[in-house]
C-alpha cells in the first residue's frame, strides 16, 4: 500500500524533529496532501493507525489539510481545477501536463511533548 510508505516517511521525519525538541510523545501531525497526490484518506487514516502503535505518536492525532488541484493551460494562459486525473483545459480542451498545485504530500507542523 502507498500510504504505508508516505506515512513512515512522514513519521521518520516526526521523530527525528520530536526527538531534536527533547519531546517524549507527538500529540498531533499536521500534514498537507494535494487533490492529486494519489493519496486514499481512509488508507492514509489506517496506515497511520497502524505505523504509530507502540511509538511515541501512540495517541497522536492525524490532521490533514487538502489543497486542491490547480492546472495551468499555456494555451489559453489561463489556470483551471482539473475534474478528477483529466487534466484537459475546459476552454481550449487540450491536455495540459502543468500541475500548478495538487500534489503536495508535506508534514507541516507537529504537536509534542
Ligand atoms: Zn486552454
Amino acid at each position: 500500500m502507498h500510504e504505508v510508505s508516505i506515512i513512515q516517511s512522514m513519521l521518520d521525519l516526526a521523530f527525528d524533529r520530536a526527538e531534536s525538541q527533547g519531546a517524549n510523545q507527538i500529540h498531533q501531525l499536521n500534514l498537507r496532501v494535494g487533490a492529486i497526490s494519489g493519496v486514499v484518506p481512509e488508507a492514509l487514516q489506517f496506515a497511520f493507525d497502524s505505523c504509530t502503535e507502540g511509538t511515541i505518536a501512540s495517541d497522536a492525532k492525524l490532521e490533514i489539510e487538502w489543497v486542491k488541484a490547480i492546472c495551468y493551460c499555456p494555451q489559453c494562459h489561463a489556470e483551471f481545477t482539473p475534474y478528477d486525473w483529466v487534466y484537459v483545459c475546459p476552454r481550449c480542451e487540450r491536455l495540459t501536463h502543468e500541475i500548478r498545485q495538487g500534489r503536495e504530500l508535506q508534514l507541516i507542523s507537529l504537536e509534542v511533548s
